[in-house]
């Protein structure tokens, strides 16, 4: 039998359950979705967990895509998921726990005896840490991203190329190369020696369809190069991109963007333009480097110094 919180599935079969991480503010136990799929052959096993950002649910999306496709007496090996880790967040669609006002992703590995972030990501580290292979789900929040997938854990780590093999397998066109900040569980698993990649689902409110299918492929390109299913991929070359130049903006008013998403851009490139009200132009941005056009606000209105957009750097292929 394998066991995640109260769910329980011997080989062959999957179960679904809750991980149980303390109580809400009405003493009612807060128990996060987990489901255990554990294959009738014998391989390794994956952990994969969503909504660590409470608005980021294209993850959710892609559990509740992915999980009614698997079949046990397919599966070798076993699949562990948390289908929302930030449940307080979660529960009032917002980014941070609302309980500590904490980023999810700055807790781990957590620390059972802790704030709430903070035995959450225990809870859900201790699950992690059982497996071989761990994808974090995330997406570039509310704004307008494209899809790609993040190794976090550093280009001297030990484990860089796994995570970056690891990203390319899901395969999304698109990494970002470059050492996380203290706290995520894409440097936390790595630490652990376990290859941890973060696939960043597009960005948006509510559903992606798009960036859900992305995802969705995603897990299934992993769970067929790593031999938990029949079938091989090819991975595709990557484009990897090792920094990231943020743009605010000079003055208040209304951006409008000159570039699209995932368009290459170079150095003295119109990035953006931004007029007053009446559409008078105020001023112009454009690209310190060449790179790719990565992500952008949502909401066209921005005060002096107010996130614009960002151009992934320093860009190759794999
Ligand atoms: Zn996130």
């Amino acid at each position: 039998m394998t066991t995640l919180g109260t769910a329980s599935a011997g080989p062959g079969e999957m179960d679904t359950g809750r991980l149980e991480v303390g109580e809400a503010r009405d003493g009612s136990t807060v128990g996060l979705p987990c489901a255990v799929i554990n294959g009738a052959s014998d391989g390794k096993t994956l952990y994969m967990q969503a909504a660590s950002d409470g608005d980021e649910l294209n993850g959710v999306g892609v559990i509740n895509r992915v999980v009614p496709q698997l079949d046990p007496a397919e599966l070798s090996g076993t699949i562990l998921v948390v289908g929302i880790v930030n449940y307080h967040a979660f529960q009032v669609a917002e980014h941070r726990n609302p309980i500590d006002d904490t980023k999810m992703n700055r807790a781990y590995p957590g620390d059972e005896n802790g704030t709430s972030s903070e035995r959450i990501a225990a809870a859900t580290f201790d699950a992690a840490t059982r497996a071989d292979l761990i994808l974090d789900l995330h997406q570039g929040s509310t704004s307008r991203m494209i899809d790609e997938v993040r190794v976090r854990c550093g280009r001297r780590h030990r484990l860089h190329d796994e995570c970056l093999q690891l990203a390319k397998t899901f395969g999304c066109g698109y990494v970002l190369d470059q050492k996380g900040p203290e706290g995520q569980l894409a440097r936390a698993g790595p630490d652990q020696g376990i290859p941890t990649i973060d696939p960043e689902l597009g960005g948006c409110v509510g559903w992606d369809e798009t960036s859900i299918e992305a995802g969705v492929e995603g897990v299934f390109n992993v769970l067929h190069d790593y031999g938990f299913l029949d079938g091989s991929v090819t991975p595709e070359p990557q484009t990897r991109a090792k920094g990231f130049d943020q743009f605010g903006s000079p003055t208040g008013g209304l951006v409008r963007f000159q570039v699209d998403l995932g368009e290459r851009v170079s150095a003295g490139d119109l990035l953006f333009e931004v007029t007053d009200v009446f559409g008078e132009l105020k001023a112009r941005v454009t690209a310190n480097n060449d790179g790719v056009f990565w992500r952008t606000r949502r909401l066209p209105q921005v005060a002096t110094g107010e996130y614009v957009c960002s151009v992934g750097t320093n860009v190759d292929a794999y």
